[in-house]
C-alpha cells in the first residue's frame, strides 16, 4: 500500500490529481510505440493558461489553485477517457489525443479546450477570466519522436501566445527554422563583444525652443559579419534572455561616457549622453564598477551621463530598483522614462521615484498632426509633467508640423529623423 501511495506521488500532481510531467512523458512515449504498431496518428497539444499570473497574483493563492484545479476538470471534459490530460507544472497542461481515424477532431477539441478556459471561473465571490493558447503538433506529420514532439508542440504554443492569446497554432517547419535561427543568433550574440562586433550610434537631441542640439542619445547597433547591421530590436530581448544585456549594457555606457567626455572638452561645456538600461539590468548584481564611480573616474560629473528607463521598472519596483535610483540621484544622474504613454503611465511614479524627464513614445507624435486625441495627451501630459517639475522630450519627430506643434505645447526637446537618425560618433561630432 506505502508503495503504491508513493508511486502516486511519483506520477501525479497532487494539486489537480491529473498525472504529472513524468507520467506524462511516460505515457507520450507509450503512445507514440502504439502510433507506431497502429499506424494511427496521434495529437499532441500544449495548453498554456493566458494571464494565469495575474489573476494569480491579484486574488492570491488558493483561488489560483482553484482554478487550475477546474481548468483541469474542463480540459479533460473535453477529451475522451482514453486521452491523457496532464499538469506540467504552472499553467501548463497538455493533452495527447491518440487513435485519430482522421485530424478533423484535432481541431475541434482545439476549439473546444479554448471554449471551454474563457469561460468565467466562479471561485468564492470572484469571478476570474482567463483564456488559452495552444500549440498542437502531429505524429508522425512533424515528428515521429516523443521529444520532438513535445518541442514542436511547445513552439507552436508560443507562437499561438505572440498571436494575441486565446488561440491555437498547429507547428510548422518555419517554426523549427526560426527557432534554430534565434539559437544561432543568440550564439552569435556571445560573442559579438569580443569580437568588436558592437557600436554605439548617437541621436541629437534638440532643444525646441532654440533649435540647438543639446544632448545625445545612444542607440546600439550590431555589425553581424553575415546578417550586415542588425537593429537593437531584433537582439536586446535575447540579449536579456541570456544575461548578456549587463556586460552589453556597461560596454555601451562606457563608450557613451567617453563621448560625453570628448564632446564636453570641445564645446568646453558639459554634453549629456543618455543610455537606455533594461530592467533587467537592475537585477543583476554584478561586481562592475558601479557607473557613478565611472564617471567620477574620467573627471566627469554625474549629469554627464542621463539614463533612459521604461514605466514597467517601477510598476513592481524591488528595493534594488528604488536603491539603484537612490544611487543615481545622489550622484546627479538624471533619470528619463523612456516611450511614456505605451505602458502603465502613472503619474504617481513620476512624483515618488524622482524622474527628471519624460520621454513621449513616438507613437503619439507620429499622429498629432492628424489625430486630436493624440494632439490631446500631447499636450496635457507635456502639462502635467511640468508641474511636477519634469522635463518632457518627444520621440521621433519626422515633420516640421509635428515640430511646430510640439513647440506650441510647450514641449522642451525633440528628436528624431528630422533633425537626424542615429549616426557613427565622428558623423555626429
Ligand atoms: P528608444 O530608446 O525609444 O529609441 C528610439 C528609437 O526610435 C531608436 O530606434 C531610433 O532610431 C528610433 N527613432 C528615432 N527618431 C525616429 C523617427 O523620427 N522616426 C522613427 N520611426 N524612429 C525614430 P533603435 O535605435 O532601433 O532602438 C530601438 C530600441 O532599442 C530603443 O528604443 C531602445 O529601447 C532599445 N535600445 C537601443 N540601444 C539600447 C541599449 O544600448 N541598451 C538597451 N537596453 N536598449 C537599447
Ligand atoms: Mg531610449
Ligand atoms: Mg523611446
Amino acid at each position: 500500500r506505502s508503495e503504491e501511495i508513493a508511486w502516486h506521488h511519483a506520477n501525479f500532481d497532487a494539486l489537480t490529481g491529473l498525472p504529472n510531467r513524468r507520467l506524462f512523458r511516460d505515457r507520450l512515449d507509450h503512445e507514440v510505440r502504439k502510433a507506431q504498431r497502429t499506424g494511427l496518428p496521434l495529437a499532441l497539444l500544449f495548453i498554456d493558461l493566458d494571464r494565469f499570473k495575474e489573476a494569480n497574483d491579484l486574488l492570491g493563492h488558493d483561488i489560483g489553485d482553484r482554478v487550475l484545479t477546474e481548468a483541469g476538470q474542463r480540459i479533460s471534459g473535453c477529451v475522451r477517457r482514453s486521452d491523457t490530460v496532464a499538469r506540467l507544472g504552472g499553467d501548463e497542461f497538455t493533452a495527447i489525443l491518440t487513435e485519430l481515424v482522421d485530424l478533423v477532431p484535432v481541431e475541434q477539441v482545439a476549439q473546444k479546450i479554448n471554449d471551454a478556459l474563457s469561460a468565467p471561473f466562479f471561485v468564492d465571490d470572484e469571478m476570474v477570466y482567463l483564456s488559452a493558447s495552444i500549440g498542437i503538433t502531429l505524429y508522425p506529420d512533424d515528428a515521429s519522436k516523443a521529444e520532438d514532439l513535445v518541442r514542436n508542440a511547445d513552439q507552436a504554443m508560443y507562437v499561438a501566445k505572440n498571436g494575441g492569446r486565446n488561440q491555437f497554432s498547429y507547428f510548422t517547419p518555419s517554426m523549427q527554422r526560426e527557432a534554430h535561427d534565434r539559437l544561432r543568433l543568440i550564439g552569435d550574440l556571445r560573442n559579438a563583444l569580443s569580437r568588436d562586433q558592437f557600436k554605439v550610434y548617437y541621436q541629437p537631441v534638440v532643444d525646441l525652443g532654440t533649435g540647438r542640439v543639446v544632448k545625445a542619445e545612444a542607440l546600439l547597433r550590431w555589425q553581424h559579419p553575415r546578417l550586415g547591421m542588425i537593429e537593437p530590436l531584433r537582439f536586446i530581448s535575447f540579449a536579456e534572455e541570456v544575461g548578456l544585456i549587463n556586460e552589453i549594457g556597461d560596454w555601451v555606457f562606457r563608450e557613451a561616457a567617453r563621448c560625453s567626455l570628448c564632446w564636453g572638452r570641445r564645446l568646453g561645456a558639459p554634453f549629456q549622453v543618455s543610455v537606455n538600461k533594461s530592467p533587467v539590468q537592475f537585477l543583476s548584481r554584478s561586481t562592475e564598477v558601479s557607473w557613478p564611480a565611472y564617471l567620477q573616474g574620467l573627471g566627469l560629473t554625474g549629469s554627464s551621463v542621463s539614463v533612459e528607463i521604461t514605466e514597467g521598472l517601477l510598476l513592481n519596483a524591488s528595493p534594488a530598483v528604488v536603491n539603484k535610483l537612490l544611487q543615481y540621484r545622489d550622484a546627479g544622474i538624471q533619470v528619463a522614462i523612456d516611450d511614456f504613454g505605451t505602458g502603465y503611465s502613472s503619474m504617481a511614479y513620476l512624483k515618488k521615484f524622482d524622474i527628471d524627464y519624460l520621454k513621449i513614445d513616438q507613437s503619439f507624435i507620429r499622429d498629432m498632426v492628424t489625430n486630436d486625441g493624440d494632439r490631446a495627451i500631447v499636450r496635457s501630459v507635456t502639462a502635467m509633467a511640468h508641474e511636477l517639475g519634469l522635463q518632457v522630450i518627444a520621440e521621433g519627430i519626422e515633420t516640421a508640423e509635428q515640430k511646430a506643434l510640439l513647440i506650441d505645447a510647450q514641449c522642451d526637446f525633440g528628436q528624431g529623423f528630422l533633425f537626424s537618425k542615429a549616426v557613427p560618433a565622428d558623423e555626429f561630432e
